[in-house]
């Protein structure tokens, strides 16, 4: 396709495994219930005719703890985030060092790449958000710099090995970005958020960097979101200066599409590509081709088309409990974004 078009990860759970983990009654049935998760949503992501797709995260706890599981060195007090609706959610926090990943993302990215032709796309979290398990207080014997060299460390090589295996891009999901801004609205926290997630960057070749993105949202749980009420024209100038070169944007929930595509035309540099959330993920109603189409045409009129890509807006469930969205829901809307996508490109292409 000319203009590229891809997801973001996340599919909701089939009904039964998220009854099987929520339960956490049998563990010997959880194997088969995650494989045949991950085959079932491979399949329906195929029949939607999306070029690249994802393991639909089917076996991630959620899209920020996948790195922690099984470790040992975890206390449950951690950072709260809160969300529209009043429900939250709450980070860990690390109790001893030396900080490593109980588990890398590869795992998923080779467990999918067994079952399907099509290039797989690898979702990873970022730096920045692994940062707050650090407690305020310090840990005795590992300072908070021996924590983030380690941090740095371990998510380069949590992106390093997606790379090696094929990935066909690697995408860190950067939610908590536009959230900084809600708890330090000087931006100084988000500038930090940046600077942290360039060294791991800054890590890969120039090559590799066109390989690697950024997705950013007002956060997308229990169709609830954590900071839609942060204006984007806040947050994307400082956004694009993140050493990557493709960038997975929610916009279709935006309530003016138009304010925050002439931001985008102004800050994205020339090796970047802007993907244009074009389905609404947190929205029951699946869109129609045509609104597709008119929301690529839209942004069209502000990104060289060299440069425009599409995507959904978000995960359609970053947690593994989320089943807000149906999965039917889920792969009608995909569907839509693809097919709404080369509806738009024939019109500019012609
Ligand atoms: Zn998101």
């Amino acid at each position: 396709m000319k203009i590229p078009t891809e997801p973001i990860g996340s599919i909701p759970r089939p009904t039964s495994l998220v009854a099987a983990i929520t339960a956490l009654s049998n563990g010997a049935n959880l194997t088969d219930l995650y494989n045949e998760a991950i085959s079932d949503t491979l399949k329906e992501l195929e029949k939607t005719g999306s070029p690249v797709i994802t393991d639909g995260e089917q076996t991630k706890s959620s899209f920020a703890t996948y790195p922690l599981e099984g470790l040992t060195n975890l206390a449950p007090e951690g950072m709260v985030i809160n969300f529209e609706d009043g429900h939250s959610r709450q980070l860990p926090l690390l109790t001893s060092g030396p900080f490593r990943y109980g588990n890398y993302a590869v795992k998923y990215l080779t467990a999918a790449q067994k079952q399907t032709k099509l290039p797989v796309k690898q979702a990873v979290i970022s730096a920045s958000a692994l940062s707050l398990i650090y407690p305020q207080s310090g840990i005795e014997g590992y300072t908070q710099a021996e924590f983030m060299a380690d941090l740095l460390d371990e998510c380069e090589k949590d992106i390093r090995q997606c790379l090696q295996h094929g990935a066909y891009k690697v995408q860190m999901d950067f939610t908590e970005g536009r959230l900084s801004l809600k708890l330090d609205p000087s931006g100084g926290v988000l500038k930090h958020f940046i600077a942290v997630n360039n060294q791991v960057f800054d890590r890969f070749t120039k090559e590799e960097q066109q390989k690697l993105g950024v997705h950013v949202c007002p956060g997308g749980d229990h169709d609830s979101t954590h900071s839609a009420d942060i204006d984007y024209a806040d947050f994307l100038p400082d956004l694009f200066e993140m050493h990557v070169g493709n960038f997975y944007l929610q916009l279709a929930s935006e309530p003016d599409r138009v304010k925050v595509l002439k931001i985008v035309k102004q800050y994205l540099k020339p090796d970047q590509k802007a993907f244009i959330g074009v389905i609404d993920v947190l929205d029951p109603v699946v869109e129609s081709t045509e609104i597709v189409r008119d929301r690529v045409l839209e942004a069209a009129a502000y990104i060289p088309l060299n440069q425009l890509g599409t995507t959904d807006d978000c995960g359609f469930s970053p947690f593994c409990d989320d089943v807000s969205t149906t999965r039917e829901t889920a792969f009608a809307k995909i569907k839509a974004r693809v097919d709404g996508t080369r509806l738009a490109e024939e019109r500019l292409f012609s």
